[in-house]
């Protein structure tokens, strides 16, 4: 009998996600379709539960194949004839039969059952030399994975289930596991997909939350419980550390958490420039528990409350009273400091999986945000309800996405009229008047922005999908990645026609986007004229620092001069020639700290 080995240390590099340090043990969520499966033995009267567990989620896969099929339109008919294909394949002997009867003769788990059936018929069909019968295997792919998915679906229950403190690791979280999690458990992020733009990374920054990302093979070289280091600041992992290791890393972890605790600390000034121009330097939040970090940060408020994560992880809408009690929560925390929440921006690249199925083959510029919300008006205005509802108890805003025309925002508005006369006339207390903005997502809103202007009583650029859209570039696709920077002469114009349409109008005009976040575009944002900047809580140290030293005149001298430049390396290497000094040493000073 062989005694356990001493285990080694092993070192990982990814993408810091989210900065900090973590040391504790690994929590696996291994989900990541029938290529990372594992096997387990099952006792002989537990067979029959597990058949059962099957068959649910076959049925479970069947239901969802009816929806999708149910609202695919006519002229999508070649596609739905691959999802009756699908359906029918999941009633097959080779596949649902084979599977039975590997969990009942080799007393094995589902998963594992599934994926030795997909694998020998992958095999068999890729192996036939008609191309049609060889593209079968494609279908029987996407079949499991249906499957696959609603039978992990019951671990992905498993997450919002941990209660302990534990470091997880993952191949991927979806935006709607991320939101099922108890994230007061969770001591740092390890995942095998992901960049610093994906939601995991978005919330373990804002909940100050260490996370490591695009460790390939992470759930395959760490197991449950092995003893960890996460650090995101540096993008490393270190698995089974020595003594001497877990020592540094902890002194380390004590440096971080007093520079940080220093630099909270010195964030509760105002951020006002050296000529006495004040800014609101506000939080973007995903789930209420992050307004705990907005407020540790020194945020004046929330510039951005993304209020579709409470839409994801579930099986219908949640109801009204569900979403006001959410929101209530974050305004008693704040009452007096304005709270913007958005409306439900679904769609893109969050869908629910209780409503999807119309087929759309460019999801970004589909029925995403504001169209789908008038597209089911009751939707809406059960939210427009619960959002007025809690602005009872403070300094509610209303900011509505992906606007692109005019008729949008009035038919919001006449929505948000609806809601009003229904909760009069149930006798529900609200407040009725609530400042109404609309998000600069799409160059359309630019180029009529002064129109808008006269519509709304704010507007909030939305840089992410400014730049998307405006540039063609897809914000999620690493391949173009290189594409994307906040510098890009043409979108700094765009910036400019809008601040000059909201001041005209004598709007005030905000932004929520990445860009206010970026040290290297504050001096821009402030020559603009926008006096309220939301951003991710961990920055909002270092754009105060930067903002109180600034002068105002200067920067809007100096935007004029950004606005002439041909490229971004050249927008860049004039912000650095004039203020490269100061901002590296914020800079340097949050890396230190562990905010950036
Ligand atoms: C944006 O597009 O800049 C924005 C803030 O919205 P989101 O990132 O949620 O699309
Ligand atoms: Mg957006």
């Amino acid at each position: 009998m062989s005694s356990k080995q001493p285990e080694h240390e092993i070192v990982l590099r990814g993408i810091g996600g989210s900065p900090g340090i973590c040391i504790g043990k690994a929590y696996l969520v291994d989900k990541g379709g029938v290529d990372v499966v594992r096997k387990y033995r099952l006792a002989a009267d537990k067979l029959e539960a597990e058949m059962n567990r099957f068959k649910e989620a076959v049925q479970k896969a069947k239901d969802e194949l009816h929806n999708i099929l149910a609202d695919t339109p006519e002229e999508l008919r070649d596609h739905a004839r691959i999802l009756e294909s699908h359906l029918i394949l999941l009633k097959d002997k080779m596949l649902y039969g084979r599977t039975i009867e590997i969990i009942e003769k080799e007393q094995v788990n589902a998963d594992w059952a599934l994926k030795k059936t997909v694998d020998r018929l992958r095999n068999m069909f890729e192996s036939m030399s008609d191309p049609y019968l060889k593209a079968r295997a494609v279908d029987i792919v996407h079949v499991s994975e249906r499957i696959m998915d609603h039978l992990t679906g019951d671990e992905r229950i498993d997450i919002g289930k941990i209660e302990k403190r534990v470091i997880l690791v993952a191949s991927d979280l979806t935006p709607a596991e991320t939101s099922q999690i108890q994230l007061e458990w969770i001591m740092g992020f390890v995942t095998a997909r992901g960049g610093r733009t994906s939601h995991t990374s978005i919330i373990a920054r804002s909940l100050q939350i260490p996370a490591v990302l695009g460790i390939e093979n992470a759930t395959k070289i760490i197991h449950n419980d092995d003893i960890i280091i996460v650090d995101g600041t540096a993008g490393v992992v270190v698995v089974n550390p020595s003594e001497k290791t877990l020592l540094d890393a902890s002194n380390k972890m004590s440096l971080y958490e007093a520079r940080r605790a220093r630099m909270a600390r010195e964030s509760r000034v105002v951020a006002e420039t050296t000529d006495g121009v004040r800014l609101e330097v506000m939080g973007n939040i995903e789930l209420p528990e992050e307004v705990v970090s907005v407020i540790d940060y020194g945020g004046d408020g929330i510039g951005l409350y993304r209020t579709e994560f409470q839409y994801l992880a579930r099986k219908s809408f949640p109801s009204e009273d569900e979403m006001y009690e959410k929101y209530k929560d974050v305004v008693d925390v704040m009452p007096d400091k304005p709270v913007t929440i958005r409306t439900l921006d679904i769609n893109g690249d969050k869908a629910l999986a209780y409503t999807n199925g119309e087929y759309e083959a460019n999801p970004a510029l589909g029925l995403r945000a504001i169209r789908y919300c008038l597209r089911k008006p009751e939707v809406f205005k059960t939210q427009l309800r619960a959002i007025m509802r809690a602005a009872v108890y403070g300094n509610v805003r209303i900011l509505v996405p992906m606007i692109s025309c005019l008729e949008e925002i009035i038919a919001t508005r006449q929505l948000l009229e609806e809601a009003a006369a229904s909760l009069e006339k149930d006798g529900v207390e609200f407040n009725p008047d609530l400042p109404l903005g609309l998000m600069i997502e799409v160059p359309s809103t630019v180029i009529m922005a002064d129109r808008f202007a006269r519509e709304v009583d704010f507007f909030s650029i939305g840089t992410n999908d400014l730049i998307q859209y405006s540039m063609a570039i897809d914000r999620g696709n690493r391949l173009v990645a290189h594409l994307y920077s906040h510098l890009k002469p043409p979108v700094l114009k765009l910036l400019d026609m809008v601040c000059q349409a909201a001041h005209a109008n004598h709007i005030p005009v905000y932004m929520c986007g990445e860009m206010a976040s970026d040290p290297l575009c504050t001096p821009f944002l402030i020559g603009l004229g926008i006096r309220e900047l939301s951003m991710n809580p961990g920055s909002i140290p270092v754009v105060k620092k930067i903002i109180r030293r600034l002068d105002s005149r200067q920067a809007r001298a100096f935007k004029n001069m950004l606005l002439e430049q041909g490229s971004a390396e050249e927008v860049e290497s004039m912000i650095r020639k004039e203020y490269g000094d100061m901002l590296d040493e914020i800079i340097d000073n949050g890396k230190e700290a562990g905010v950036i």
